[in-house]
Parts: structure tokens; sequence; C-alpha cells
């Protein structure tokens, strides 16, 4: 038998793939890239995927070991999903190993077979016209079943009242056998007609439906309510028509009941759904649903734009603005940027819609790089809200509100509507001090304040989940006049339910909505219609239709008008829009106040008066002038360790290297600028100090050159064995 190695990615940080020899007795036209097989790995096993077989290794004969087990016949990975997984090993400096982990479910990366996903049910193999002598009712109603409906899994039966013996006995007349088969995607009996578009939107699907077929990227840039959705649904229309499939990318929280439930009473085809509340097996269910194309629409958050589809005609990525799609630790890819990637690589297009978009899409679509549809009115008969400004400085204010604004609340109120009040901060009081010393409740881990919570009753790092006991006298000076400082949506509920004890406060944040059931009641509630206040985060600023509220009140938006990061002012007008947008939806017209003390800030006046697409231009101008993104690409290198110094001299390291290199090659090249080391704005979180460097680069390639030398050199770096680092390419979150 002749010599050969095996080729395997292993889910492990280095820049590289390791040397098998087959599994005893194997050739090597048993091995075919995309297999899973399982390897010893130092002390672990692990599961790696084949890359391919080679003649020739580096690695001296002893030092070879064989593969315990090959898991697949077949690949279960494309040939195109792996040049897909190296882009993207290349692009973020990242091992391939690691980057393929994202493309299997993960029962199927703890080495389960395929067949997992199966679920037993029962098959009528008798024909359907048989007329069987069955005794009791019971048994009738099953046979009934059966003549319906061929397959029927198991647990629908005994949702329905049916027991196994039932089942067995149909079984023993030779009526029906069992089988283990995968669930089926449920399809609706008769979909619902599709909306008769206005002309904006006729326009914007027939520009997008001259696209399919081929790759091009476009942005559908539609104001809040003006009937994205629709023109996705009948976009998706026509790509189901042509035989294909479409994958729905939707931001963490935009995937509710509600939007699933648009989607599937639409269509007379099976949906499938992934998102992060499955468990184990029903994403490997989804999955398999996916790439054996039972399933012709997938709808999912960021993980599912790894998902095989073999018939991919459309990708839809809405909210693209959204931060959900960045994932924020191990591979930090952007959903967006690899939705666009996997598009040109299938030749299909990818549809980008916002109400606001980035403003890197929005450069791509004004730079003519993206097909640019607007849809700029309000769909059906709703209105655009009218957006104002209220100045809080110097003005006397009640429990967090100036008084104008109470009044507003309660016109609306006594008008029958609802009231959206957002605060984009949980708990009771973001402080708790000392009137007498100025003490402050502090984190011991974090360079931050402790919120205070009043259901139950605790002190609370939102940074680090340290949990603590409320003082009630100072630790410092003793005194016991020690006071909560600040509005949070807690102290929010409690004064509004003071101020208008007969209406219904209702609280929507993290801490009173954990669940999508608990999720679901409240918005079947707020539908119910009747007057009453919703005080909540961002939890309640995106995809909803709240068609009864009238006013939308933001509270706080002061803080994200001066923040650090240079995607401050972007992503705080993206919020105020959005929020601004849950206001007079359907036929009532909506107002929306937003109390400022800085009600000058020419940003925010451009906002309120013209909108987030010219603030948008402004904000670019700015970008162009300081190069920032979009204008340069931008890498980040973070660094934590317990010990100060040492997480210091990391970056410090880097930016030696990093000079020392360009000096040595990159003469030629575009220019690359680093800006630090500096501590992050939150120097110590969880008990580690956190330093970065940040890296900017007019052209993608020299920079990714750099990047390239600097991560191989740290990997090989000697005595930092204690400091955390990762690179973070095209970072959302500079702070
Ligand atoms: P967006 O996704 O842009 O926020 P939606 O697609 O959710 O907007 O539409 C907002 C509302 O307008 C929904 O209630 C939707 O049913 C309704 N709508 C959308 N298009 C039309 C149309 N052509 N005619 C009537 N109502 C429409
Ligand atoms: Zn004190
Ligand atoms: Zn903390």
């Amino acid at each position: 038998m002749s010599f050969f190695v095996v080729d395997v990615a292993l889910p492990v940080p280095l820049l590289r793939t390791f040397d098998y020899l087959p599994v005893e007795g194997e050739q090597q036209s048993d091995y075919q890239a995309g297999q899973r097989v399982r390897a010893d790995f130092g002390r672990q096993l692990l599961t790696g995927i084949v890359l391919g077989t080679r003649t020739t290794t580096e690695v001296p004969q002893n030092k070879l070991k064989p593969l315990l087990a090959r898991l697949d016949d077949v690949p279960l990975i494309s040939e195109g999903d792996l040049s897909l997984a190296r882009w993207m090993a290349d692009y973020y400096h990242h091992s391939v190993g690691d980057v393929l982990e994202h493309w299997i479910p993960a029962m199927l990366r703890r080495g389960a077979a395929l067949t997992e996903a199966n679920e037993s049910g029962w098959q009528r193999i008798a024909p359907n016209d048989s007329d069987p002598v069955l005794r009791g009712d019971k048994q009738k109603a099953l046979w009934q079943r059966f003549i319906e409906q061929t397959d029927i899994l198991h647990s629908q039966l005994t949702s329905t009242g049916f027991s196994l013996a039932q089942c067995r006995r149909l079984a023993e007349l030779e009526l029906i056998r069992e089988t283990h088969q995968l669930p089926q995607p449920l399809i609706p009996a008769t979909p619902k007609p599709f909306l008769t578009l206005n002309g904006e939107q006729e326009k914007a699907l027939t520009l997008m439906k001259n696209e399919l077929g081929k790759f091009r990227a476009c942005l559908l840039e539609g104001v809040t309510g003006s009937g994205k959705t629709e023109v996705y649904l009948q976009l998706i229309d026509a790509v189901i028509q042509q035989g294909k499939q479409a994958l729905v990318l939707v931001p963490e929280i935009g995937l509710t009941p509600q939007t699933v439930q648009r989607f599937q009473e639409r269509f007379s085809v099976p949906v499938a759904l992934l998102h992060s509340g499955l468990n184990d097996r029903e994403r490997l269910q989804g999955w398999r649903q996916a790439k054996e194309g039972v399933a012709r629409i997938l709808i999912g958050t960021r993980s599912a734009v790894f998902t095989p589809l073999p018939d991919l005609g459309l990708i839809i990525l809405d909210e693209e603005h959204d931060g959900s799609f960045k994932q924020q630790d191990g591979l930090r890819y952007s959903a967006r940027d690899f939705a666009l990637v996997r598009a040109h690589q299938a030749k299909v297009p990818v549809l980008l819609g916002s109400a606001t978009p980035s403003l890197e899409t929005l450069h791509n679509a004004l730079s003519g790089r993206y097909l640019h549809v607007k849809l700029t009115q309000r769909a059906g008969n709703a209105k655009p809200p009218g957006m104002k400004l209220h100045s809080i400085l110097h003005q006397p204010m009640i429990s967090g509100f100036a008084e104008p604004v109470l009044s507003a609340i309660k016109q609306h109120l006594d008008n029958q509507k609802q009231v959206l009040v957002f605060l984009n901060r949980r708990g009771f009081a973001p402080l708790l001090a000392c009137r007498h010393c100025g003490w402050m409740a502090e984190c011991r881990r974090c360079d931050a304040r402790l919120t205070l919570h009043q259901y139950p009753p605790h002190l609370h790092c939102h940074h680090c989940d340290h949990q603590q006991p409320v003082v009630h006298t100072c630790p410092e000076c003793h005194s016991p006049d020690v006071e909560a400082v600040g509005q949070g949506t807690e102290r929010i509920e409690e004064s509004l339910c003071e101020l208008f004890p007969l209406t219904p406060v209702r609280r929507v944040d993290r801490d009173t909505v954990r669940t999508k059931q608990a999720f679901d009641e409240l918005f079947n509630d707020i539908h119910q219609g009747g007057s009453c206040i919703l005080v909540g985060t961002q939890m309640l600023a995106k995809g909803h239709h709240f068609p009864d509220v009238t006013l939308v009140v933001i509270l706080d938006s002061d803080a994200g008008l001066f923040s650090a990061d240079f995607r401050g002012m972007e992503h705080s007008a993206q919020l105020i829009e959005q929020v601004a947008g849950r206001a007079g939806r359907a036929d009532n017209p909506g107002d929306v106040w937003i109390q400022t003390l800085y009600a000058d800030h020419p940003q925010l006046n451009l906002l309120i008066d013209n909108g987030y697409h010219a603030l948008a231009l402004s904000m670019l101008k700015e970008r162009l002038e300081q190069q920032l993104p979009p204008y340069s690409h931008m890498a980040m290198l973070r660094s934590e360790c317990e010990d100060k110094r040492l997480s210091r001299q990391l970056t410090d390291q880097a930016r030696h290297m990093l000079q020392d290199w360009l000096r040595q090659y990159g003469k030629g090249n575009a220019p690359v600028t680093l800006l630090g080391p500096f501590p992050a704005i939150m120097e110590r979180r969880n008990g580690r100090f956190r330093y970065q460097l940040q890296i900017f680069c007019p052209e993608r390639k020299s920079l990714h050159q750099a990047l390239d030398a600097l991560v191989k050199q740290l990997q090989s770096l000697k005595g930092f064995n204690k400091v955390r680092w990762h690179l973070d390419v095209d970072p959302v979150d500079t702070l």
C-alpha cells in the first residue's frame, strides 16, 4: 500500500493544519476534502475536517500518528464551502480549523451521525382505501390520521392524544410501520395573498428581480414602515418560483414569532429556522432541512449565514446596520460582509435592507458599487412621526421627565393611545452614592459603577456580572445618607406608576422579558389595545409594530452624542430613528419627543430636521476628512491580562513588530498608520487590564499583509502566556 498522509484542519488556535496517517487499512481514495475525522491531538480527542491527502510530508515518520476514525463517507462540507472557509481564515487571520467549526452544527462537531437529527415516526404501508377491522374509536381515529397523511412523527401523535400502544396495534395489523425520519418544516394549508405594492415598492421589486441569477449587492434603504419586508416577501416568491432557495438573516432581537409568522403564512413551501433559542438537535434538524433542500426558505440569525443551501438563489440581510451581525468573540466575523462573499461565490444577489444603513454600506451604494433602491414613503396610510427636541437644560424635572413631556404623555393617554418611553439603561439607578462623603458603589473587578436593582434588591455590575447586596450605610463614613442617583427603567416604571396611577405601565427589558414566550405574551397584550405606557430598552426599539403607540419619549440620548467611539453618533442616530419608527404606524400619526441637555447639538438637529440620510451624508464627509472607515480599513489588536504591565507590553511589542515589518517590507505599499497602544475606555474589566492598538490603511491588501506578519510573530512571542490577545478586523466597537 502506498504511503500518504491526510491534511486535517483541527479546531485549535494555531494558524496551520496537521498531517495524520490514515485510519489503519484505509486507502487514499477513501479520503475526500470535507469529511470529518477523529484525531488524537496532544491530550485531546478532536473532530477535524479533511482538507486533502498528500504523498509527502515534512513531519518525521516516527512523529506521525494515525487518525482514530473517519466519520463520513461523503464530504459533509462542499468544495465551495471549504474555499469560503479558507477565505475567512485568511481575512480574519484565524485558524481554518476554528473557522470550519462555524460550518457544522454542534452535534456534528462532537462526532454525531447525521441521522441523529431523525425522530421516530410512523408510516402508512397499507393503501389508504384499506378497510381494516378496528376496535374502538381511538384506533379508528388514529387510522383516519394515516389515511390523511402518510408519514407522522411519533411526537405529533402523542401530543394529540394517541399512545404508543395504539400505534403498535396498527403496526401489528401491518397498516403502518415504524420509521426514523427528518422532521419536515410545516407548510401552511392556504397561504395568505400578497399585498398590492405601492409605486415605490413595485419599482424596487422590479429593479431587484432583474438582478436575480447573478451576483449583485443591493441596498434597500427604506424608512421604517415603508414596506421593506413586503418587498422581501415578493422577491423571495420570485426566487421560489425559479426553484431556488432563499436565505434571510435577521438581527438576534428581530427574530420574533411575529416576523417568522409573516414569512410562514405567505408561502406554500417549507420554511426552516435557525436561532439561538433552539437546542442542538433542533439546530441540526434545521441545518439538514436546508442542506438537503427540503427547506426552501431559511430564516436565521448571524450564524445561519454558514448554512449550506444547494439551490441558493438570494440572500437578504434585514437591518443590515445591526450590531448583532458582528460576532464579538472568538472568530470576530461580520455576517454581513461574509454574506457578500458568499453571494459572490454563488453568483446570486444579496439584498441589504435598512432604514438607517451603516456608513460602510451607504458609501458602497452612493459610489455605485451597490444597486441603491429607496423607499421614501410609509406604506399604507401611515404618516411619518413628527420629531422634536426638548431642552431640559435648567428645567425643573419631575422623576426624570420635563413638565411639558408629562403633559404630552397625559394627553395621548387621555386619547386612549399608548405611549412608549425609551431609556437604554436597565435597573433602578446607575449609581448608588453617599451624600455625605461622595463615596460611590463600584465594582471590584471593573473600572465601573454598580447599578442598583430593586427587583430583587441588589447591586449589579453590567460589565462582569458581579452581584452583591445593597448597602444602606456608607462603608467609608458610616453615614446612612446613601442614595440612588439617576434613572434606570425600574425607577422610571415606578415613577410613572405614581404619576399615572390609573394607567397600566409595562416594563420591557432583559430583566422582565427573559424568554421568547414572555416576549410573545407581552406583545399580544399590547396589541389588545387600550391606553398604556411601555417603558423599555432597545428591546422595544426594533422590528415591532405597535399600532396604538402615538407618542415616543426618548429620555436620555445624550450619552451617545459625545462617545469616544468614532461610530458613537452613527449608532445613536440609528437607535433614535429606530425607536422613533415605533410611533404612528397604521393610521395614527405619531409624535416623538427627545429630552436633551444639548438641544443645539448640530448633528442631533440635522437628524431631527432632515432625517437619518442627511445626517449620514454629513458623517461620511467627516469620515473622509479624518480618513476613518469607510475611507480607510481598520483592524484592532486588543490585549487583556491581570498584570497591567504585561498587557501594555504586549501591545507595545506589537507596535514595534509592525514598525519593523513596515520599514522592511512596506515600501511601495499603501501607508499603514498606527494609533496607540492606549488603554481601553474601561481599562479594567473583570479583573483584567485592557490595551489596544489601532491599525489603519487605505488599502485592504497592504493592511492584510502587515496583519499577517503581525499575527505570525505574536503567535511565536515568548513570555506572554498570561496575556490574552486577539485581532479584530473591521471592528464595530472601538472602545
Ligand atoms: P418595514 O419592513 O419597512 O418596516 P413593513 O414591510 O413591516 O415595513 O410594513 C409596514 C406595515 O405596512 C406593515 O403593517 C405592512 O403590512 C404594511 N404594508 C406594507 N406594504 C404595504 C402595501 N403595499 N399596502 C398596504 N400595507 C402595506
Ligand atoms: Zn460616606
Ligand atoms: Zn464588574
